[in-house]
């Protein structure tokens, strides 16, 4: 099922956008969460996590590798908290796999 983040994807819908490959985007949240909350997705519509087959793994590790990347070019310290809410119960609202990258402000734990 098409969610907003297909239409971000296809640029139907503009989206502060921070890296783009073949396999994903990287975009400003926007109603952040923390001083930098970007969001990593896969441009294959997996709805969640735990709808990820054997044929997607090595696209989970990319966009792992990405938010890496995208922390090290973004300069944030190596102090950043990476997030999938996986179901509505977790707080999961968009049905479009995505990790959650916040950094720029103390992150507690256990996270709420
Ligand atoms: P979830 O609650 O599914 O884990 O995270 C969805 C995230 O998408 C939320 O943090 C929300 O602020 C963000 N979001 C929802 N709609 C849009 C949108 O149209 N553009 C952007 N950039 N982020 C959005």
């Amino acid at each position: 099922m098409e969610t907003l983040f297909t239409k971000i994807i296809n640029k139907e819908i503009p989206a502060d956008i921070i890296f783009e490959d073949d396999l994903s985007l990287v975009f400003k949240d926007i109603n952040p969460q923390a001083p930098t909350h970007l969001l990593i997705i896969p441009k294959k519509p997996i709805p969640k996590l735990s709808d990820a087959s054997e044929e997607d793994k090595e696209l989970l590790g990319h966009l792992m590798w990405v938010a890496g990347e995208v922390a090290r070019d973004l300069g944030l310290d190596e102090t950043f908290r990476l997030v999938t809410n996986n179901g509505a119960k977790a707080g999961q609202s968009v049905f479009h796999l995505h990790l959650h990258l916040l950094s720029g402000r103390p992150l507690q734990w256990p996270p709420g």
